[in-house]
């Protein structure tokens, strides 16, 4: 076995460059936002990867793009169908940004996306991970990306302690932006975009925060840590109970929920659809008709579902604290079309109130950026 690189030693990077582009040419796993030639893809993509799994944002991308397949149609949408068609994602910030960001480009900008990081800060919810994203990617800025994975393959790289201090930032940029293709030398003009992209894939699939992968590495002879490098826990995950109620009704031959409507000052998902919460105590001793976990960020929700069945149940729909101007009742076959929240879609989904059809993208063609 290869002993471990000198903790002195400097990186060479021109090495690194070719190690790294070698393995994420034979081993990137196909994404569908991959390849593409439409910065706005690249974009939507960026959007949605932020704190989501890609096996949750391959399935709605694909939706999003079906329902607004440019910036102009993301930018005439109603706000409502936007966080609809984002319902299931989470951090409905984003979709908020991303559509204010949309109507800018096309009021202020011609349509079309800026090329440069620096102009592309410019723009609602676009920040500095962001803005380097899409400039390199989509437009070949040789800027470097760094995200949670690409700082944890810098620091065991070079064995440098996690600190999340100005200092350990600055370092990790440092190492980041050393190792970055210069276009003037690359002759491939998207080397930066690669580049960014098989970091990140280095981290995502080898470079595993609890187990990496190293005899996989393809810089594993590079490396100053080779696993040893300590990785801080996690925060503590949190447990919730949430308590909510399902009551259906008919109308004529049409189904309808009950959905209370978050108000639009509420500091979390503001002008969402949620089934309405019930207090504790007033499902004491009930048996609830589902129950599930639902995670957000640090905290693990144990929700429970509650119908009223009959008339011992009838006080359920009383213990509902909410406003009665924010209850609506809502047809089940127009759900699709209403922003609701995640939990809400994923209740309403597992019990067969809503049924979602994600249409599947045809099989589109997707171009290699210009050698
Ligand atoms: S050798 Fe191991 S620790 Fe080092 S970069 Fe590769 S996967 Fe990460």
């Amino acid at each position: 076995m290869l002993s471990p690189a000198p903790k002195n030693a400097p990186l060479d990077a021109a090495l690194f460059r070719r190690k790294l582009s070698t393995w994420y040419r034979a081993h990137a796993r196909v994404l569908p936002w991959r390849n593409v030639t439409d910065p706005y893809r690249t974009w939507l993509s960026e959007v949605m990867l932020q704190q989501t799994r890609v096996a949750a944002v391959i399935e709605h991308y694909q939706h999003f793009l079906r329902r607004f397949p440019t910036i102009l149609a993301l930018a005439l949408a109603p706000e409502a169908e936007v966080l609809a068609s984002w319902s299931g994602l989470g951090y409905y910030r984003r979709a908020r940004m991303l559509h204010k960001a949309a109507k800018f480009v096309t009021e202020e900008l011609g349509g079309a996306l800026p090329s440069t990081s620096v102009e592309l800060r410019t723009l609602p919810g676009i920040g500095e991970y962001t803005s380097a994203a899409i400039a390199s990617i989509a437009f070949g800025e040789s800027i470097a990306v760094v995200d949670g994975n690409v700082e944890r393959v810098l620091l065991r790289l070079t064995g440098r302690p996690e600190k999340r201090d100005a200092s350990g930032r600055a370092f990790v940029q440092q190492q980041a932006s050393a190792l970055v293709p210069n276009r003037r030398i690359s002759k491939r003009a998207n080397a930066a975009g690669d580049h960014n992209q098989a970091m990140m894939e280095l981290g995502a699939t080898i470079c595993l925060p609890k187990a990496p992968l190293c005899l996989n590495c393809p810089v594993y002879s590079m490396c100053r840590t080779r696993g040893e490098h300590l990785t801080p826990p996690r925060k503590v995950q949190l447990s919730r109970p949430a308590a909510y109620l399902l009551s259906l009704r008919k109308r004529g031959t049409n189904t309808e929920v009950l959905l209370q409507l978050r108000t639009e000052d509420a500091s979390l998902m503001p002008g969402m659809y949620e089934l309405p919460p019930l207090p504790q105590d007033s499902v004491q001793g009930r048996e609830p008709m589902l129950r599930l976990r639902h995670a957000i960020t640090n905290t693990n929700y144990y929700v429970q579902v509650y119908a009223p069945s009959g008339p011992q149940d009838r006080g359920l729909r009383r213990s509902v604290p909410a406003a009665k101007n924010d209850l609506h009742w809502i047809q089940t076959n127009r759900l699709a079309t209403r922003p609701l929240t995640g939990l809400t879609r994923k209740v309403l989904q597992r019990l067969g109130v809503m049924t979602v059809h994600l249409p599947k993208l045809p099989a589109t063609k997707t171009p290699s950026h210009p050698a």
